[in-house]
């Protein structure tokens, strides 16, 4: 019987995470597909062939869907695909579920939101509106909820005639997971992995990825397959110094663009870190981003989840995300107020790559400003607002607006939540590269790719393939 794989997104690319596993027996053909996320940045800026709008594949004839984790690139279209007729069970862990409930909101809210806006301005301006309404909305999201069934890790779990799905801990966010299958295949089983974000080698607050069994054929992330991260042992430290320099010297805020999910927690956790310390200056610092509050609950309820020594802190200080000084703003209009602070501040809001929430409306009022600054605390995909500045645009668009870059724009690599190259050789070191008949990488762009395959190809492993969307093998 053949198994197929298509990689549907994330294939040359970061965003959009979708694998099709087509396996056929006698009795027709059963469909996994594993993650369903949207594509973000770059790979979205052609509205007109926008592949948010097609698949690749018809939904009613996918069987079963698997998570891998929360993020919204891995799990952004799945109300997408439940309003397009799949209506299979949906795996994941309890955190990832939990987390896709506030997550898939947020979505159908900043979708329902920005159509909103843009039919305003199309009004405006006499043209006429967009055609293409959001990709969903929030009537869309409580019926995909209700397809989700759980799963902790290591526990081996039928999802399909001869199919058996096992997580194991990724160490990426909370709840994320690699995925195993394996899948009996005549007499003899196919162990598929597919690792999903892998996470760190360091100290944070989540443990790291933990090894797997053999597996035939691997399906690996590639984000940062071509660099190494700067240690992490200075993370506390490096953070205060901005900190100091921005508020404290500069008299500026300090704007911290964040995913909700992972990112601010971290920040969170090691703000709290410093003033545990006593080493933290007493400067307001807001969270502001209802999403990431939610999440930072949820992180609350799975503190088993963290690593050891983190747990261990709990039983001096119960509540790891809060501090003197610390505002979870939740209000549209306290968020409003905050454009008014003039005194030094800290504020933390999403989303991470500045395409999309609150963080817009901070820098609109911000950026002009030589004494504020931007910390980029994570990966920023091509084509996203986080990345011009980057790049080092000196003039943005914000709300049909030019405003002006002043503000200065500075970087903490840091902070990644994925594994660098030397942390995704490791995360391979449990395998015999000579037993993996076939290794597929995705999830990159073409130089990390590229650069991930150099040095898995030193590390042994053969038959290393580089998918393009679209393209089916047989494995
Ligand atoms: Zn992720």
């Amino acid at each position: 019987m053949p198994i197929f794989l298509t990689s549907h997104g994330a294939a040359g690319t970061v965003t959009g995470s979708k694998h099709l596993i087509e396996v056929r027996g006698n009795g027709g053909i059963f469909r996994v597909l594993l993650d369903c996320g949207m594509f973000q940045g770059e790979a979205v800026r052609d509205v007109r062939h926008d592949p948010n709008r097609s698949f690749g594949f018809d939904p009613r004839e996918i069987d079963v869907l698997v998570m891998s984790h929360a993020h919204i690139d891995h799990s952004g279209l799945v109300p997408r695909l439940v309003a397009e007729g799949f209506n299979g069970p949906i795996w994941s862990t309890p955190a990832t579920r939990d987390l896709c409930t506030i997550m898939l909101l947020d979505s159908a809210h900043i979708q329902e939101y920005d159509h909103a806006f843009d039919a305003k301005r199309a009004h405006q301006r006499g043209h006429e509106a967009e055609p293409e309404g959001p990709l969903y909305t929030k009537d869309d999201v409580p019926p995909a909820m209700e397809l989700f069934r759980t799963v902790d890790y290591d526990m081996p779990t039928e999802i399909g005639p001869g199919i058996t799905l096992t997580y194991t801990d990724a160490g990426h966010i909370l709840g994320s997971a690699a995925v195993h299958l394996d899948i009996e295949n005549d007499g003899r089983t196919l162990r598929f992995t597919f690792t999903g974000d892998v996470g760190r080698y360091v100290d944070r607050l989540l443990p790291e990825p933990v090894p797997f069994r053999q597996a035939d054929v691997i399906v690996c992330e590639s984000t940062y397959g071509d660099r190494d991260h700067a240690p992490v042992k200075e993370a506390e430290d490096d953070l205060l110094r901005h900190v100091t320099d921005v508020c404290v010297k500069g008299r500026g805020k300090l704007l911290i663009p964040a995913f909700s999910i992972g990112k601010t927690q971290e920040l969170l956790y090691t703000l709290n870190s410093l003033s545990n310390e006593g080493r933290l200056p007493r400067i307001p610092v807001f969270v502001d981003s209802p999403l990431a509050i939610g999440a930072t609950e949820i992180a609350r309820a799975y503190s088993t989840l963290f690593r050891d020594d983190v747990r261990a802190e709990l039983e001096h200080d119960p509540d790891l995300f809060s501090f003197p000084g610390v505002e979870f703003v939740r209000s549209p209009d306290r968020s409003k107020q905050l454009n008014g602070v003039t005194e030094p501040c800290i504020i933390i809001a999403a989303s991470g790559m500045m395409d999309a929430g609150r963080i817009r409306h901070h820098l609109r009022n911000s950026l002009h400003d030589p004494a504020n600054a931007v910390l980029v605390v994570g990966f920023c995909a091509p084509g996203t607002l986080g990345d011009k500045l980057l790049q080092g645009a000196t003039e943005v668009s914000l709300f049909g607006d030019a405003v002006p870059v002043k503000a200065r724009i500075l970087r903490m690599d840091f902070y990644s939540a994925h594994a660098d190259r030397g942390e995704l050789v490791r995360y391979l070191k449990c395998q015999d590269p000579a037993a993996v008949r076939r290794t597929f990488l995705v999830h990159g762009v073409d130089h990390s790719l590229e650069g991930l395959r150099d040095r898995l190809t030193e590390n042994g492993f053969k038959k290393i393939v580089i998918p393009k969307r679209g393209e089916r093998f047989e494995v």
